[in-house]
């Protein structure tokens, strides 16, 4: 009996890569922090469930911590910040560094758009006197997920006189909520023979809205007249106002730890704002950044990053001319020597669902942010693979930052897959790799992370604009 190790378990120890979960790896007081990161992230969370509200609430934040609206042309300097709001969807924020604007910047890209459920443009009617809004699904959903929980209704209004009006109703204590109804499991029979896909068809998610009539013994739609009533009371709106709104039905479940031991949060809509507020937090952190700073959170990610609030349009390659430009610099330039890093999340391993995730290319929960060098499907389809020495140049940051991290991809080999923004950012000239929060339950009403990974990811993203 001895308790020396053995000459394999030293070679083992010398050579082989370790996992441990994060506890194992943080102080009590790094736990600590990591709980207050939570705290302020759930608080986050439960004010700016939609990309409108996220960049409202950060645009405050950022004008109390001195940042003031970008102007192409201003004179700038070291420590100087700037922020863009992009149409009220998408937001760009700036800390200029003490290298010159030609070294490149250091930048972090999340989104802040989440599935969820956008009404049509005539969406009010009225069945068997029940008032109903109809919707078209946003996003990668499973539509049977939708139906029998409390949903809140966000967006905005635009009135034919070009004046907007707010809607955020469903969230605060005392607010109605609103609802898909589902079927019952009695009467279910033909329902559930349909595949999982089927269960609930897109032009079933129908929202509940109301039930009252308009007080008149004569004429029909009288339950749909007496809503428009209530809506032109509460916002001064006509049918046709609905033209011309963006109103979006969301779980209206507000962000709760999860477990007896509280490490996980619940949340609707960490996918990707467990990666966005992070990634905003870190920038305020690091006030006097070497390289310059950028987080962009933008929008439409979940439908393909088109329209001009999205990562496909050119809203970012201006900013960064621009910003060149107030240097005197060329913006090809700057972007050629930038380094991305595409904070988005990844699926966690679910061990109630193994068959999809391949065990040692897959990321686990508690096991810090996930760093990914390529995304796509059938064959690295639509990837922009970081390279060798970029992905090395991450690993060395990190490490050196003492940041727990891991590697995976996004489930087995022609599983399915999916894509981020890194291409459209790497399309530019600029050396991109994927990063973000491991999550369980991805797309659905709920989603699942771990405390420690979300703190791994702010201390990721720190480290990198430190750098
Ligand atoms: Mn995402
Ligand atoms: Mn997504």
């Amino acid at each position: 009996m001895s308790n020396e190790t053995s000459p394999a378990q030293q070679r083992k120890d010398a050579l082989f890569s370790k996992k441990k979960h994060a506890a194992a790896r943080m102080s009590g007081q790094e736990l600590q922090s990591c709980d207050a990161f939570a705290a302020q992230y759930m608080a986050f969370m439960n004010s700016a469930k939609t990309e409108r509200e996220a960049v409202e609430v950060l645009e405050a934040q950022l004008k109390e911590n001195g940042y003031v609206p970008f102007v192409p042309g201003m004179a700038l300097a070291a420590g100087d910040k700037v922020y863009l709001n992009n149409r009220g969807k998408s937001l760009i924020v700036a800390t200029i560094g003490t290298a010159p604007i030609t070294e490149g910047v250091r930048l972090c890209a999340a989104h802040i758009d989440s599935p969820r459920l956008d009404l049509k443009q005539h969406p009010l009617y009225e069945q068997e006197e029940i008032g109903y809004f109809k919707t078209h699904y946003y996003g990668g959903i499973k539509k049977y997920q939708w139906t029998a929980i409390p949903l809140s209704l966000h967006g905005v209004i635009v009135r034919s006189d070009g004046t907007k009006v707010q809607v955020r109703i469903g969230e605060d204590e005392g607010d109605p909520v609103f609802y898909i109804t589902d079927l019952l499991p009695h009467l279910a029979g033909d329902q559930m023979k349909r595949s999982l896909g089927q269960g609930i068809k897109g032009e079933e998610l129908n929202i509940v809205i109301g039930s009252m009539p308009f007080k008149d013994d004569k004429g029909s739609e009288l339950v749909k007249l007496a809503l428009m009533d209530l809506l032109h009371e509460k916002y001064g709106i006509v049918e046709d106002d609905f033209l011309s709104a963006e109103l979006e039905a969301v779980p209206a479940f507000p962000a709760r730890e999860v477990g007896f031991d509280r490490s996980l949060i619940g949340a609707y809509g960490h996918d990707d704002k467990v990666c966005a507020y992070p990634a905003f937090a870190a920038a305020l952190a690091v006030p006097a950044p070497v390289h310059t700073s950028v987080v962009i959170l933008t929008d439409k990610e979940e439908t393909g990053s088109d329209g001009n609030t999205g990562l496909c349009s050119s809203y970012l390659k201006y900013f960064l001319m621009d910003l060149a430009e107030c240097f005197g610099a060329n913006g090809r330039h700057v972007m050629t020597a930038s380094q991305c890093l595409s904070a988005d999340v990844n699926a966690g391993f679910d061990p109630t669902f193994p068959e999809v995730l391949e065990r040692n290319n897959c990321a686990y929960l508690n096991h810090g942010v996930c760093v990914t060098k390529f995304t796509g499907a059938r064959g690295k389809s639509g990837t922009s693979d970081a390279s060798a020495e970029f992905v090395g140049t991450i690993r060395r940051v990190l490490d050196a930052g003492n940041v727990i991290w891991q590697t995976g991809e996004l489930g087995k080999v022609d599983m399915g897959g999916g894509g981020t923004v890194a291409a459209y950012i790497a399309n530019l000239d600029i050396d991109t790799i994927d990063i973000g929060v491991p999550v369980l339950s991805m797309h659905a009403p709920y989603e699942l992370v771990a405390k420690t990974d979300v703190w791994a990811a702010y201390r990721a993203f720190k480290v990198f604009l430190e750098s």
